[in-house]
Order: C-alpha cells, then sequence, then structure tokens
C-alpha cells in the first residue's frame, strides 16, 4: 500500500491518496489538479474525513459518484453556513455528490480494508481511519502534530472531543503513525494528550 500526502488549497489541507493493487481511495480531496495526484486509474474511492469547505473542495473534480462521509456531518455539503465557507474569503462551497455514509467499524472499498472510529468534537460526524496492517491513522481536524481540532465551530462539542481523544488514544496503539488534516505527521505516542494518557 502506498500513501501520498499532498497539501493543498488555501488552507494547505493534507489531501491523502492511498493506493493498493488496483484500488485508490482519496481522502479529503482539496486539490485542484488531479493529473498531479496521478490517481486517475483503477478503482476510485473519496473519503471525507469530515465536511468543512477545505476537505471537501476538490470533490466535484474527482470522478466519482458518491463520497463517504459520517451520517453526522452529511448536512454540512450542502450548507455552507455548517460547512464553513460562508464565513471566508472564498465563494460559498457546496458538494452536489451523492453521500454514502460511513460509520464505525471495518471497511472494505476495493482492494483495501481499513477501520473508521467516529472521533466527534471537531465535527458532528468526524471520523478517522486507522490502517492497522501499515500502522497508520487519518484523523482530519481530530488531532495535530501539537494540538487537538477546533471545536468552537458550528456543531463542535468540548466534551465530545474529549471522549473522542479518550477512546482514540485506548484503541489506537502508540506506534501508530497520524496523518493529521493540516500540518506533518508525527506518531500517537508523541502527542502530549498521549503522555497523560488522554
Ligand atoms: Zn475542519
Amino acid at each position: 500500500m502506498k500513501i501520498q500526502l499532498n497539501p493543498c488549497g488555501p488552507l494547505q489541507t493534507n489531501t491523502i491518496v492511498i493506493t493498493h493493487k488496483n484500488t485508490t481511495i482519496v481522502v479529503d480531496p482539496a486539490c485542484s489538479d488531479l493529473a498531479s495526484l496521478g490517481i486517475l486509474k483503477g478503482h476510485l474511492y473519496v473519503v471525507l474525513t469530515h465536511g468543512h469547505w477545505d476537505h471537501i473542495l476538490g470533490v466535484p473534480l474527482m470522478p466519482v459518484e458518491t463520497v463517504y462521509i459520517h451520517r453526522g456531518d452529511v448536512p454540512m455539503l450542502s450548507d455552507p453556513m455548517l460547512n464553513g465557507s460562508l464565513r471566508g474569503i472564498f465563494a460559498p462551497i457546496t458538494v452536489s455528490v451523492k453521500p454514502s455514509p460511513m460509520c464505525e467499524g471495518v471497511h472494505a472499498l476495493g482492494d483495501i480494508s481499513f477501520t473508521v472510529y467516529h472521533t466527534p468534537g471537531h465535527t458532528p460526524g468526524s471520523i478517522s481511519l486507522y490502517f492497522p496492517g501499515e500502522g497508520i491513522a487519518i484523523v482530519g481536524d481530530f488531532l495535530f502534530a501539537d494540538g487537538i481540532g477546533r471545536t468552537d465551530l458550528p456543531g463542535g462539542s468540548s466534551a465530545k472531543m474529549r471522549m473522542s481523544i479518550r477512546k482514540f488514544m485506548k484503541a489506537i496503539p502508540g506506534d501508530t503513525l497520524i496523518y493529521p488534516g493540516h500540518g506533518r505527521p508525527f506518531h500517537l505516542k508523541t502527542h502530549y494528550l498521549y503522555k497523560r494518557g488522554g
């Protein structure tokens, strides 16, 4: 399995491309140049860690009919107020692609399987994708190398964030390499909350 990290868009959102055999999964497409990602071959899937505008920006460019997103964040796809694009300096963003609800549990998309953890707090439907065989997890704006996601945006909850952190730190091995929605990857055990036991 190959993991490729591509910071794209006005907020340098990490668009993560996972390829294995004949399958490609793009997580949080924020890029406007698909060709540079080299993803236009085989079976293609799009998974969104959450529905904020800077993580869904590139969805209309993706040649897919559905996107996978937790049902808690489905309303954000069509509501610029909820996805934050009304408050920015850019045009309001909506995505008309059909959402496929992705709930907590084990999923297989083509040749790639992974475990989804529901990690609300930053948004109601934030999810984290764990790939046990590779020792990596993709967490969107849930955790960053030096912090955690904001909880003061629409649908955010600091109480849920605390519960999600506790659950995630317990479930995921410390050696796991975490790919956040912005910034550099880091090992879970180096996060300041991991050291404090979540
Ligand atoms: Zn976000």
